[in-house]
């Protein structure tokens, strides 16, 4: 086993491989930008070494200044962790060049796995089935067009290159074929600096299942079974589960079967995943292999008590495969829900900012990875995260803010722990998708493993619910931390000297709090107008022409017992500027106190300069200055982190002035157009 290890990752994962590594008695040297100087990965490793400034092409995408990392600091190995150079066969090589071992398969494998179309080429030769498409090498825009007419409507365009749900587009009529051919090319170009594609049949209702493989460098290769990455967005997983609900055993074996002679075809070793896309009734094609530890790999660790970090590192010290096919069983069931720092009310937008406040769920027992099953006691909860409470959320990097795992002896076990640790699980600071998780877990469609890629697009409706007024439990716990933080903590609730301040001894002492949201903007009166009248031991609330008796029962670092008309109720509150957030009942309800009009309609500019809704860069101007254009019509598009975004016309109109060129880096807010309102 090697003594050290270097880890080119950041976030998550180079905490759960540091985890890993600490447990086995390996030494870990962290890089890192400049942006991640205090980041959570640099403290958990016993040492680090700066790269360079924050964007990744000069700081985790520079092979050279890791691998001389590596030699200054003794480091043997390299553990790339996903993304980044995760799949970069010249890396693996250059690694190999300079003695250090990578951590991940042959380049070679690498190779033949990087293109998906050279990839399905081979999987065809090795017998492995595929969709039908077109994966040739010509890629002139009529001979794929004529492919895609053979094929038939709907096809999907698919960056020969790509990965994370970047490159693809759905086809539905020949006539808009040209149209987003360009459009994949030219995200293929700019994200993987290759703009080849791929044409295959679009299926409908299908599901994604992929399975773990997991080779040796002595011959050995085995599947640690299957996960269920169906539930997806912008063909982005959001959940994922192991073992697949509904799967027949003789399916899973064909399936793993399949794998292991895909993993065996490029004569791969270490860990990698080759995903399947299968119809309803069973029928499964290969889709693509890759070639790393994958984002979701945790929940294969929970079915079968593994540490697939620990298998990786083993392999690559030319160790065996720990286990062999036959000692491979399945314990239970386990989910994974990637929480990410974004809007999902807002078409999943990436959130940037500081996570003022992260409260975790309870009972979690493993921390930064780990094992779930081992020793027939599985771990209930686990959280891999990267960062902590006052850490940011940049531009530069995945906004995922962490991984939350749970673990149950069956599925609706395991579905009722993430229910409940999602609803323990705060945020404040920034826009994240746990209450969007919540409604996806609790749904109908995948409590009842109605599973297939448009899961959300098809509920809609119960995902997005319009949004009602805050109930009372909320306003309350929101005006008792109010009015309690006018008292010290140590103060009893119950003495009127010290406890419920404001309380007078002749005659009683009233007060308006006034709370908004989004929905009571909606309203006539704006805010929720609240009433509290002190008593010697609480209060009476005001809040809809009734009066609710009120009282404090405990609190602790913002946490709240309270009684309001007569029933017990639990929260937390927590204060960020003018909002407090309150999480109760599993919600989370963000009350602005004092101005709550103050930023209303902020970048809804109908008129004058329409802004970046996000930092990122220009990657399409499609306005022209002097242009006269319809509402709705594309003017600018930005890329972001993972994703396109298109900045449309709000109105009929002129575009007065352009103010950006293709290439530019513009920061959040920065006006992008200047734009006149028709009449
Ligand atoms: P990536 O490299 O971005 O992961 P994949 O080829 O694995 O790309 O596809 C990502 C997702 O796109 C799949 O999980 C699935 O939801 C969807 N998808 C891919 N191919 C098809 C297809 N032929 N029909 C329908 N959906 C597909
Ligand atoms: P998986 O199939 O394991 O879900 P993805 O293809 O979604 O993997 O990507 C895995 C991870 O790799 C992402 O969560 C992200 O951290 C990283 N990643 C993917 N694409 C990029 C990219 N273009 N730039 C930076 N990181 C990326
Ligand atoms: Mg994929």
């Amino acid at each position: 086993m090697f003594t050290k290890i270097l880890i080119a990752n950041r976030g998550e994962i180079a905490c759960r491989v540091a985890t890993t590594a600490r447990r086995l008695g390996v030494k870990t040297v962290a890089v890192y930008s400049e942006a991640d100087a205090g980041a959570r990965h640099v403290a958990v490793c016993d040492e680090a070494i700066l790269l360079g400034p924050a964007a990744a092409k000069d700081s985790y995408l520079r092979g050279d200044k890791i691998i001389a990392a590596a030699k200054a600091t003794g480091a043997q190995a390299i553990h790339p962790g996903y993304g980044f150079l995760s799949e970069n066969a010249e890396f693996a090589e250059a690694c190999a060049a300079a003695g250090l071992v990578f951590i991940g398969p042959p380049g070679s494998s690498m190779r033949a796995m990087g293109s998906k179309s050279a990839a399905k080429q081979l999987m065809e030769g090795a017998g492995v089935p595929l969709v039908p498409g077109y994966h040739g090498d010509a890629q002139d825009p009529e001979l794929l067009q004529a492919e895609a007419n053979r094929i038939g409507y709907p096809v999907l365009l698919k960056a020969s290159a790509g990965g994370g749900g970047k490159g693809m587009r759905v086809v539905e009529r020949s006539e808009d074929f040209q149209a987003a051919l360009a459009s994949c090319k030219r995200e293929a170009m700019s994200s993987f600096g290759d703009d080849k594609v791929l044409v295959e049949k679009y299926l409908t209702r299908p599901r994604h299942i992929e399975i773990q493989v997991f080779a040796d460098s002595l011959g050995n290769c085995v599947y640690l079974h299957e996960r269920d990455c169906s539930v997806q967005r912008r063909h982005q997983k959001v959940l994922e589960e192991a073992p697949a609900p509904g799967m027949p055993p003789d399916r899973r074996a064909a399936m793993g079967e399949a794998a292991v002679a895909a993993a065996r075809a490029v004569g791969y070793v270490g860990a990698g995943t080759v995903e399947f896309i299968a119809n309803q009734d069973g029928t499964f094609y290969f889709m693509e292999m890759n070639t790393r530890l994958q984002v979701e790999h945790p929940v294969t660790e929970m079915i079968t008590g593994t540490d697939l970090v620990e298998w990786q590192l083993r392999v690559a010290a030319g160790q065996p495969l720990p286990k062999q096919q036959h000692e491979l069983a399945i314990h239970g069931h386990a989910i994974e829900a990637r929480v990410y720092a974004e809007n999902p009310e807002k078409g999943f937008l990436p959130s940037i900012g500081t996570l003022r406040c992260m409260d975790t769920p309870s009972h979690v027992a493993f921390e930064l990875g780990g094992i779930g099953g081992i020793g027939g006691i599985p771990a209930g909860v686990r959280i891999d995260s990267g960062v902590r409470a006052g850490d940011a959320i940049s531009p530069f990097y995945d906004p995922m803010i962490a991984k939350l795992i749970v673990w149950g002896a069956d599925r609706a076990q395991a579905l009722a722990r993430m229910a409940q640790a999602l609803s323990e699980f705060h945020i404040v600071g920034l826009a994240t998708n746990i209450a969007f998780l919540k409604r996806l877990v609790e749904g109908d469609a995948f409590a009842h493993a109605d599973l297939d890629t448009g899961l959300i697009e098809r509920n809609t409706a119960t995902l997005f619910p319009p949004a009602g007024p805050a109930p009372l439990a909320a306003l309350a716990l929101a005006a008792v931390a109010l009015v309690s933080a006018e008292t010290p903590a140590s103060a009893n609730p119950a003495d009127p000297w010290t406890g419920t301040h404001g309380w007078r001894m002749n005659g009683t002492y009233r007060r308006r709090l006034a709370f908004g949201d989004e929905y009571a903007a909606t309203t006539q009166a704006k805010v929720y107008a609240i009433d509290m009248t002190y008593h010697p031991h609480g209060w009476t609330l005001d809040a809809d022409g009734k009066p609710h008796p009120l009282a404090l029962v405990a609190r602790h670092d913002g946490h709240y017992a309270i009684r309001l008309d007569g029933q017990a109720i639990q929260g937390t509150v927590r204060r960020d500027g003018e909002a407090l957030h309150v999480f109760t009942g599993g919600l989370h309800h963000v009350l602005a106190w004092n101005d709550p009009l103050a930023h209303a309609g902020e970048h809804e500019t109908a008129d004058g300069r329409l802004t970046a809704p996000m930092p990122g860069k220009v990657v399409a101007v499609i306005a022209a200055s002097g242009q006269h254009v319809r509402k709705g019509e594309p003017l600018v598009i930005m890329e972001a982190m993972k994703m396109e975004h298109t900045i449309a016309a709000p109105s009929d109109g002129l575009v007065e002035e352009v103010l950006y060129q293709v290439g530019d880096q513009v920061a959040d807010g920065a006006p992008l157009l200047a734009f006149k309102a028709a009449a």
